[in-house]
């Protein structure tokens, strides 16, 4: 990556600063929420004065990695901040675009001192490189990789709760270890994390085994209605709201994970799970086993994310959506 900045130009831009401001993605997964909470606590490690702001909530299961809150575009400790209490740097963690934060950019001006540095810290291959201080490396399997070594880089040590927040990041980002992006670097970091006091059999608990049994009565739904398409190479499943309603009255669900199982029924190469988030709205999440590149499918829909997992927004009728998807994974099926 020509573009990048090395580890040192932010460790000497954080020799000027005091007080930093972290953010990350809208709905975010746990590598974001790992990588925000870890980078917070390697900061104040350093001396600096962090916070945390998402544009979302953050879903229950990752609530446990929380030391202390995290703030809201709309909370009081943001309201009204007097000049010196202003942030003097905003650092992007797992965000492909600026973009990707949502409405916390819409507040930026109030909460930034002048001349505030931008640094955007990620490893979607798909960034745009945004920020005054870039540090993204595609080759990493998690964002909270990067963070791990920038703590490297500071001469920091990680604490059993930083600890368990960076492993959560990349077991979820790896997909439990056996995603394609699953190498030694990953491996590593995971091994010095536990060393440092992770507990990867609590985490993995807490994340993935306490899930409501109204979860695993939507998901049987779901899965006795999977449709394969284009002889069996491509798998679809879909979720309308009406369907989420029956086994969630409130309408909230917590889905990431279900489109897993698309790519994971023999033969398939694509799997494709479409939600509904509205009238006429929904989310597409693909997934792809060996060569094909979801990512570059899903960019025909203003989407982005990785080679074997990415995700767009789409507009229409179900129906419509769903075939647009179909046809454009066919486009790439050799
Ligand atoms: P998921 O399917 O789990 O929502 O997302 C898979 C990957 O694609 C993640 O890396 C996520 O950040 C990325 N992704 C999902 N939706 C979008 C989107 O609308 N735009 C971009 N740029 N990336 C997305
Ligand atoms: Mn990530």
């Amino acid at each position: 990556m020509t573009h990048n900045n090395s580890m040192k130009t932010l460790q000497r831009a954080l020799e000027d600063v005091d007080r930093i401001l972290i953010s990350t993605h809208v709905n975010p997964d746990g590598d974001a929420v790992g990588s925000v909470l870890g980078l917070r606590g390697i900061l104040e490690s350093a001396g600096k004065q962090s916070e945390v702001v998402i544009s979302d909530t953050i879903t229950k299961k990752y609530k446990f990695l929380m030391d202390r809150p995290v703030l809201r575009p709309d909370s009081p400790e943001l309201e009204n901040l007097e000049e010196a209490e202003r942030f003097q740097m905003v650092i992007f963690v797992d965000a492909s675009e600026r973009e990707r934060a949502g409405d916390v950019l819409d507040h930026l001006d109030r909460w930034m001192s002048p001349g505030a540095l931008e640094v955007n810290i990620d490893h979607h291959v798909s960034n745009d490189i945004f920020g005054d201080i870039v540090i993204v490396d595609p080759e990493r399997a998690s964002t909270a990789e990067l963070v791990l070594q920038l703590a490297g880089t500071l001469g920091v040590d990680i604490s059993p709760v930083v600890a368990d927040q960076l492993f959560a990041a990349i077991l979820t980002d790896t997909g439990r270890f056996q995603f394609g992006n699953t190498d030694s670097h990953s491996l590593q970091a995971a091994a010095q994390l536990v060393a440092a006091g992770a507990d990867p059999s609590t985490i993995a608990q807490r994340i993935y085994l306490e899930r409501p049994a109204s979860f695993y009565r939507l998901l049987g739904n779901l899965l006795s209605s999977i449709e394969l398409r284009h002889d069996g190479r491509t798998c679809v499943m879909t979720m309308t709201s009406d369907l989420i309603a029956a086994y969630f009255p409130d309408g909230h669900m917590d889905s990431e994970g279900i489109v897993d199982f698309t790519v994971q029924v023999e033969g398939v190469e694509v799997g494709v799970f479409i939600r509904q988030t509205g009238d006429g709205t929904f989310r597409a999440s693909l997934r792809s086993r060996g060569e094909i590149d979801v990512r570059v499918i899903v960019e025909a829909f203003g989407g982005g994310g990785h080679e074997n997992a990415a995700g767009c927004g789409m507009e229409g009728s179900l129906n419509d959506v769903k075939e647009r998807i179909v046809s454009e994974v066919k486009n790439w099926l050799k």
